[in-house]
């Protein structure tokens, strides 16, 4: 079975590197696909919180490398979604507990059972980034559309390349289209001039988002929202369909394809 890693990063904490990689993983599940994600952040992981999977840890990652249990004792299976599985990591252990060599080897145990592993990365400039990078196939970069985290993705998206881990794979997230169209907020276009990466999706902003995070339940699961539709259609790309991302030609097109945004 032909197995993807994908790590799922940033340059800044707090664009959605969490959120993209629960939601990317809940609608690849949704397509079929042998799913397992994993958080790549030692000592600060929340994958488990916006899961809903929190309570139902027993071992982690660390206990897996170093011997503590079996890799199928640390998996933990969505209840909602069958084919998905979350694979936990230590919540106080130092961040130096794995390192790139153990990573690459836990993920090779990995793809002898799944099809997609996503890693929930720390931002570039923490710890654990090259740990997190080390095993993947693709890298998808997360930015939201402001100066500041464009800047920091465009460093990051340099990480990646001279990692050997290249062309990153650009995720926009939390466009706002009305504030677009006033000219208060990056467009697509704006962030293309900069940033050279292939966009892979386009994530609107949306209120579902949060309540669906603190309820444990990821808005791909079964919201109805923009930002549901969005991050389904990524996962059809990832899974190999040709589906073209909307390119906002103006303002004006964004709002359309995002209507309440
Ligand atoms: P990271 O993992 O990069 O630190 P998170 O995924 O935890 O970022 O997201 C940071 C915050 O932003 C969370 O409160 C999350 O609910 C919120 N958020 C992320 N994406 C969106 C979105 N498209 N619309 C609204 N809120 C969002
Ligand atoms: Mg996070």
């Amino acid at each position: 079975m032909e197995s993807i890693v994908i790590t799922v990063t940033s340059g800044k904490g707090g664009v959605g590197k969490t959120t993209s990689t629960a939601n990317i993983g809940c609608a690849l599940a949704q397509l079929g696909r042998k799913v397992c994600i994993t958080d790549g952040d030692i000592g600060l992981r929340n994958l488990d919180i916006v899961m809903g999977l929190e309570n139902r840890i027993v071992y982690d990652s660390v206990d897996v490398v170093e011997g503590r249990c079996k890799l199928k004792q640390a998996l933990i299976r969505d209840k909602r979604l069958e084919s998905l599985f979350l694979l936990p990591a230590a919540q106080t252990r130092d961040k130096t507990a794995m390192n790139p060599q153990q990573m690459t080897a836990l993920c090779d145990q990995l793809r002898e059972d799944f099809e997609f592993i996503l890693i929930d990365s720390p931002a570039g400039i923490e710890q654990g980034f090259q740990t997190s990078i080390a095993p993947a196939d693709k890298v998808l970069v997360i930015t939201n559309p402001e100066v500041s985290s464009v800047r920091d993705a465009d460093r990051v998206i340099g990480l990646v390349e001279s990692a050997g881990k290249g062309p990153a794979q650009l995720i926009i997230n939390r466009i706002i289209a009305a504030r677009v169209a006033r000219k208060d907020m990056l467009s697509v276009e704006d962030i293309m001039e900069v940033l050279t990466s292939n966009v892979i999706g386009i994530v609107p902003e949306d209120e579902e988002i949060l309540s669906a995070s603190n309820r444990g339940s990821p808005v791909a699961i079964s919201g109805k929202g923009a930002a549901a539709m969005a991050y389904r259609d990524i996962a059809r790309r990832i899974n190999g369909e040709n589906l073209p991302v909307q390119m906002p030609r103006s303002g004006g097109l964004l709002h359309r394809i995002f209507g309440r945004a």
